[in-house]
C-alpha cells in the first residue's frame, strides 16, 4: 500500500463548480488594481488587484521587474502564452519528477475556498511525522503574515545534512549549462529567505487562528467537502469543518519540536543534460529582508506606482513579453532619445 509508505501531496482538483470560486468576489479596478475600500473594514490591508493574499513566487518575480508582473495580471493573455515557453514546462517537469521520487501526489476534487487552504494543512500535517523522524519531504506548503500581508509558498524540499541541520534546498533549472547572474540570483535568494521566514514562523507557533481566517476571509464552521474529509481521514485526521482542522493543525505544530531551518542553499540544474551546474549557500539576513519585502509590498498596498527596471538593467526588457506594449520602456526610451538629441545639439 503505497499510501503507507510515502508520503503524499494533494493538489486541488478544480471542478467547473470551483472555477467560479477562482474568480475573486471583491470588485476592483482593473488599471489601477486597487481593491474597494469596503474590504478594508476587517482592518486586514487591502491589496491591489483584489487579492487577499500574495505568493513567495510572485514576490520573488516582482525583484526582477515590478510593471512585469503588474502586466501580467492585465494582460493575462501574454502571460499565458509565455508562461507555454518550452523552458517553463521544461521546469515544471522536471520539479514534479522530483516530488515524485518522495510523494505521490493526489488529485482532491474541492467545493470551498475553505477546501483549498484545507489541502494545504493536511499536506503539512502529513509531512510532519516525516520531518520528526529526519526524513526529506517535498513540495512543503508554508504560510503565514509577514509585514502585515498573509503569504504563501512551496518549498522544494527539506531534509537534515551530516551535521543533523535542517536544510532548505531549491531547486533552479536553467537552459544554459552556468550559474545565474546577479539580478537573478537576487529573486532566488529573496525567495528561499522568505520560505525561512514563513517556516520559521509555523514552528514557532507565531501563525494564529484569526490570520488565516481573517486574511483569507474563510469561515471555520465551513464543512468540508466529502473527498477532503476521506483524505484527511486516510492520514489519520477526523475533523468534519474547516475549524477543527484548522486548530488541529495549529495544535500539531506546536506540539511538534520540529526546529527552524538552518541553511538556505540553491541547487542550480541543467535543463538539457539534467546535470547539477552548481549548489549556492544562501546567507539570511532578516532584518535586510523584511525592509526589502517592505518595499516591494508599498506597491501592493497600493502607496506607489509600480516600477519598471533601472537603466543599467535595460537589457532585460529585450526578452520581456510585454516589451511591445510597456510604457515604462517606451517612456525610458523617449527620454534616451530626447538626451541624444540634446548632446547632439550640445556638440554642435
Ligand atoms: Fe519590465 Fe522591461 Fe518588461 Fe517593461 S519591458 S515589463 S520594464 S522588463
Amino acid at each position: 500500500d503505497t499510501q503507507n509508505d510515502r508520503s503524499i501531496t494533494f493538489t486541488p482538483s478544480l471542478s467547473n463548480t470551483v472555477e467560479k470560486l477562482k474568480q475573486s468576489p471583491a470588485k476592483r479596478n482593473e488599471e489601477t488594481g486597487v481593491k474597494r475600500k469596503r474590504d478594508a473594514k476587517d482592518g486586514c490591508i487591502p491589496l491591489r488587484f483584489g487579492k487577499l493574499h500574495l505568493t513567495v513566487s510572485l514576490l520573488s518575480e516582482q525583484t526582477w521587474c515590478e510593471k512585469k508582473v503588474v502586466y501580467g495580471f492585465l494582460r493575462p493573455q501574454i502571460k499565458k502564452k509565455d508562461k507555454q515557453r518550452i523552458e517553463v514546462k521544461t521546469g515544471a517537469s522536471i520539479h514534479l519528477a522530483r516530488e515524485l521520487e518522495v510523494h505521490d501526489v493526489v488529485q482532491i476534487n474541492i467545493q470551498s475556498h475553505e477546501d483549498a487552504v484545507a489541502i494545504s494543512l493536511i499536506s503539512v500535517l502529513n509531512m510532519i511525522p516525516w520531518l520528526e523522524t529526519g526524513q526529506c519531504v517535498r513540495e512543503l506548503p508554508v504560510f503565514g503574515v509577514v509585514e502585515g500581508v498573509y503569504i504563501k509558498g512551496v518549498i522544494d524540499e527539506l531534509s537534515y545534512n551530516q551535521k543533523g541541520e535542517l536544510v532548505l534546498k531549491e531547486l533552479k533549472t536553467r537552459k544554459q549549462d552556468s550559474l545565474p547572474g546577479d539580478s537573478q540570483a537576487y529573486g532566488h535568494r529573496f525567495q528561499v529567505g522568505l520560505y525561512k521566514l514563513l517556516f520559521d514562523a509555523l514552528v514557532r507557533g507565531e501563525v494564529k487562528k484569526e490570520h488565516v481566517l481573517e486574511h483569507l476571509k474563510l469561515r471555520a464552521y465551513q464543512a468540508l467537502g466529502a473527498e477532503v474529509i476521506t483524505y484527511a481521514t486516510n492520514v489519520g485526521i477526523n475533523v468534519v469543518t474547516f475549524g477543527e482542522l484548522l486548530d488541529t493543525f495549529l495544535l500539531t505544530l506546536s506540539c511538534s519540536d520540529l526546529p527552524c531551518i538552518d541553511v538556505l542553499q540553491l541547487e542550480y540544474c541543467h535543463q538539457g543534460s539534467s546535470s547539477i551546474i552548481g549548489t549556492v549557500l544562501v546567507q539570511f539576513d532578516e532584518s535586510q529582508l523584511r525592509a526589502e519585502l517592505r518595499g516591494y509590498l508599498e506597491y501592493w498596498r497600493g502607496q506607489r506606482e509600480p516600477k519598471g527596471v533601472d537603466i543599467e538593467e535595460a537589457w532585460k526588457c529585450t526578452s520581456c513579453a510585454y516589451e511591445g506594449i510597456c510604457d515604462w520602456r517606451k517612456n525610458r526610451s523617449q527620454v534616451l532619445e530626447s538626451l541624444h538629441t540634446r548632446m547632439r545639439v550640445n556638440m554642435n
